[in-house]
């Protein structure tokens, strides 16, 4: 009686019950081995790719069991929100096409889903009411510790070598009579509300993490605080624990961090008998520095951030392939086995994730990127680095749109086939590997014909576009008159015998094509010549040629 009255005091406007909530979220209505997952970023301003990981597992793991994947917004902490990371999350969301099933857009008025609110602040009164139930239970209590007491618990505690935190002796507050509590809080006082713990510290219990199997905990015995005295919101643990069971959720993906919590959330569950969802704990991501390795790190490593990835524009599924590689090692060989299948297929395990940690590695990245970009068409390159270029070099992206058959010639370059041209990383990448090829942007001061005069090199120039250049030419045809012109000129065709008899020949066909192309580019190494001038046409080489 008395414990209801307290609980009545300080949440006085809660009327419904936990099982009012049971009735309003009842189980989900899918099949048996569908996973319920979900996504629940803080609202913090920016994306770690730390966070990255456990958002592929959940979307992949919903997804292969026709499971419901959703999106949870975790703003309990006001204290650290930052304005248009709400927004920003739900861009990478969309931009990486792993869009939620269910969800709650506060900007847009949008929400799908029948187990929200999916946004915490929102579910005060729910969190309240299971709390208010404890309190009636006598589970959790008021706890008016003052800041500056805490303080000076945790220093005693840090100078004798003793655990830090509210347990046992330390937590002042827990068997306080009832009509005291009540008093205090009728006077003001201040106080956060705490779980009453029932924990041994000395008694161990096992649990099973799906990636790093039976793990052994001593039990939590802190009182640890479930209510924030500041806003009446949740702490992170208490949060978890109401979400997770209303909202069903069967596959809790969360980073490293969290394992130390796992005590705390086993006697979060254990006190309100729900059965915990299972946990996988996604490894550390890790970098090779040097010769060492270490975690990586957003104030060392621009790549931790997702950030870097948009930026650089890599094509999404290539950061997710790279994702995929590090977090199941089978990942690759079942992708060589199934070149064209959506990575969703892919049979993840979290046992085949190594608990020691997952190393990023940056240059595999790239060489699933490049492997992945010159497998797509030349359309789907234009359509990538023109929504690329449309965010990051608008100016680009006019000459992009300017040109649109015309780029998509060069980007077909030595494109199909077995072995496809690999000659773009990323997005970011593609203008200064073909700003030559548009006028626009090709300039005529850097030309080095080496050891040829600008005399000869006209020469050759005015004689090839006069009598031997015609654009109806088979590749084979185009350098079959390359050689005539050389033997006209003075020049060798069969490198063989211009290396036996250098002394008779002004040069070969090696010089006499590279210096075609940096007449044509100022380059000397680019994609297919022939290729390129079947793309420029009689027009624009002549104006080039006219250039030197
Ligand atoms: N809001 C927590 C975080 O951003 C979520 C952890 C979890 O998935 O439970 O780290």
């Amino acid at each position: 009686m008395n414990r209801e009255e307290l609980a009545n005091l300080i949440f006085p406007t809660i009327t419904k019950t936990i099982a009012d909530y049971e009735a309003m979220y009842p189980e989900r209505n899918l099949g048996e081995n569908a996973h319920v997952t979900r996504f629940a970023p803080s609202p913090t301003g920016f994306m770690h790719i730390g966070h990255f990981m456990p958002l592929v597992i959940d979307y992949v793991l919903a997804r292969q069991s026709e499971g419901i994947f959703y999106l949870r917004n975790e703003d309990t902490d006001t204290s650290r929100e930052v304005e248009g990371a709400v927004e920003y999350i739900r861009s990478v969301l969309a931009c990486y096409d792993m869009n939620p099933d269910e969800y709650e857009y506060r900007d847009t008025n949008e929400t799908r889903g029948n187990y929200g609110p999916y946004i915490q602040s929102e579910r005060k009164e729910i969190y309240q009411t299971f709390i208010k139930h404890l309190i009636i239970e006598g589970k959790a209590y008021p706890c008016f510790l003052t800041k500056e007491e805490m303080d000076s618990i945790r220093e005693g505690q840090a100078r004798d070598k003793r655990r830090i935190g509210i347990y046992g002796r330390y937590a002042k507050y827990r068997d306080l009579p009832v009509e005291e509590a009540i008093q205090k809080i009728k006077n003001g006082e201040s106080y956060t509300i705490r779980l009453k713990s029932s924990g041994d510290f000395n008694r161990k219990f096992t649990f099973n993490d799906l990636v790093n199997g039976e793990m052994e905990f001593p039990e939590n015995d802190q009182d640890i605080p479930i209510m924030k005295s500041k806003d009446g919101l949740p702490t992170y643990h208490f949060a978890h624990l109401v979400d997770d069971y209303l909202m069903h959720t069967t596959h809790v993906v969360r980073g490293q961090e969290w394992i130390s919590s796992i005590p705390i959330h086993y006697e979060l569950f254990k006190t309100f008998d729900f059965k915990m969802p299972k946990y996988i704990h996604i490894p550390l991501i890790l970098k090779k520095d040097g010769e060492s390795v270490r975690k990586i790190s957003k104030r060392l490593d621009p790549e931790a951030k997702m950030t870097y990835y948009e930026e650089k524009g890599y094509p999404r599924l290539a950061v997710i392939e790279a994702v995929m590689t590090i977090a199941n090692s089978n990942y690759e060989a079942w992708r060589e086995g199934h070149p064209n299948a959506p990575f969703t297929e892919f049979a993840f395990s979290p046992k085949k994730m190594s608990s020691s940690g997952a190393l990023f590695d940056l240059d595999k990245l790239d060489n699933i990127s490049k492997n992945y970009i010159s497998h797509l068409t030349k359309e789907e390159v234009y359509e990538g680095v023109l929504a690329w270029s449309k965010i990051y070099d608008e100016e680009f992206s006019k000459v992009l749109e300017n040109y649109k058959d015309y780029s998509m010639q060069i980007y077909n370059i030595e494109r199909g086939g077995k072995k496809p041209r690999k000659d773009y990383t990323y997005y970011s990448e593609i203008k200064e590997k073909t700003w030559y090829m548009y006028d626009e942007y090709f300039e005529s001061i850097a030309y080095d014909f080496g050891s040829f005069s600008k005399e000869e090199v006209k020469k050759i120039l005015d004689l090839y576009i006069s009598a031997y250049y015609n654009e109806e030419d088979t590749q084979e045809e185009w350098f079959n008159r390359i050689k005539e012109m050389c033997n006209a000129l003075g020049y060798a065709t069969d490198m063989k015998d211009y290396k036996a008899n250098q002394e008779k020949y002004k040069g070969s066909v090696v010089d006499v094509t590279n210096i075609i192309r940096i007449a044509l580019t100022t380059l000397t190494t680019t994609p297919n010549l022939y290729d390129i001038m079947q793309i420029f046409g009689r027009e624009r080489i002549e104006k080039r040629f006219s250039m030197i």
